[in-house]
């Protein structure tokens, strides 16, 4: 897991020291600055610095690279960033190096990056929140290779208005099991009368989500989805585990149903990961899911010839559905 951190380590990417004294060592600081801006190719009117850093060694993937990728998926992911508080994944050295973790700007220099109304957390830094593909571009000019975003909107931050289910597999098992643990979740959330969306995570899982109309709090949202999660483990206890650590989902999948807590994130579909080969986590229907092979399947080298091919299978600005009471008691009494 990435490092949590607030503020960029200082390197030597942070800016150089002022110089005083003689005008004649400030006009060379500045002449070096416009050569090294020269040299930053414009993405979406952001000038990229180390453009051709390679940041994967397994896709020989540079940073101008991924830069153009965003730019290039900028239609699709927005509707998944805008309007949510955001985290996001530095990897300054690229895959396999230090990454940080971020829920605030720190010193970081991404003037199309929100920062939110400090009351949304309060006693903390301000949030993020993107909302513009400049912002996007930016953040990748700082080193950012994922986003990752809340189940709310900061207009009404109280309310979330999605549940997410995050199905982590035993690394040893094979793929027609993380498709039979998807299927059952999905099953059972129909049985309680909710459409859920799938979409990979783009490591080893799936992410299955389910859209809700902002009517319940946190606490309602987050403890059905730990109900839904333990009659997962109930129906099917020698499949599904609901607890985490690696020694409870042996042989299984488990099931992380935490990510529905105030200030918990998941990353956003089309957003990057920061792993060998930079895969993707990509929408997908559940007619879909067998074929698939593997939740890596789509990177940044092959994704946008899927979107062009087929579009997207989920509409971001779909009608949310509600948690009834009728819901919660029959999951209560078990029924
Ligand atoms: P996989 O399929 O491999 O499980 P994933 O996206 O489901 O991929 P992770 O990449 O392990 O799982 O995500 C970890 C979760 O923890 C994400 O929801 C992310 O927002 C959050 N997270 C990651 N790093 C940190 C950190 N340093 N501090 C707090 N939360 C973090
Ligand atoms: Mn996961």
């Amino acid at each position: 897991m990435a490092k949590a951190q607030d503020e960029s380590p200082a390197t030597s990417r942070s800016p150089r020291r002022k110089t005083t004294g003689t005008g004649k060592s400030g006009s060379a600081g500045a002449a070096r600055a416009r050569k090294a801006n020269a040299a930053r190719p414009l993405v979406g009117g952001v000038g990229i610095s180390s453009p051709d850093r390679i940041i994967d060694v397994d896709s020989g993937a540079t940073k101008r690279r991924l830069a153009e990728f965003y730019l290039e998926v900028a239609d699709w992911l927005l509707p998944h960033l805008r309007g949510r508080p955001l985290s996001i994944v530095r990897a300054p050295e690229g895959v396999g190096g230090e990454t940080f973790f971020q829920r605030h700007m720190g010193r970081l220099k991404m003037p199309h990056v929100r920062q939110l109304d400090p009351s949304l957390d309060p006693k903390h830094a301000r949030l993020l929140q993107i909302d513009e593909v400049t912002g996007i571009l930016e953040a990748a000019q700082m080193g950012t290779v994922e986003f990752h975003t809340w189940n709310a909107r900061s207009d009404r931050i109280d309310r979330p208005d999605r549940i997410v289910f995050d199905l982590d597999p035993d690394p040893s098992l094979p793929w027609s099991r993380m498709v039979e643990a998807t299927c059952m979740t999905l099953d059972l959330l129909a049985d309680f009368g909710l459409q859920a969306r799938l979409k990979t995570s783009g490591g080893r899982g799936m992410h299955v989500i389910v859209p809700l109309t902002r009517r319940q709090d946190w606490e309602c949202a987050s403890g059905f989805a730990r109900r839904i999660t333990e009659r997962l483990a109930t129906e099917a206890p020698e499949r599904i585990a609901a607890k985490m650590g690696a020694q409870n989902r042996v042989g299984k999948i488990f099931v992380d149903y935490l990510r529905n807590q105030r200030g918990a994130s998941t990353v956003a579909a089309y957003s990057v990961r920061a792993r060998p080969g930079l895969p993707v986590s990509v929408p997908i229907g559940r007619e879909e899911l067998s074929g698939l092979g593997a939740a890596n399947r789509w990177t940044v080298d092959n994704l946008m010839q899927r979107l062009r091919e087929q579009g997207d299978p989920w509409p971001a600005d779909e009608p949310g559905q509600c948690i009834t009471w009728a819901m919660r008691d029959r999951l209560r009494k078990g029924g």
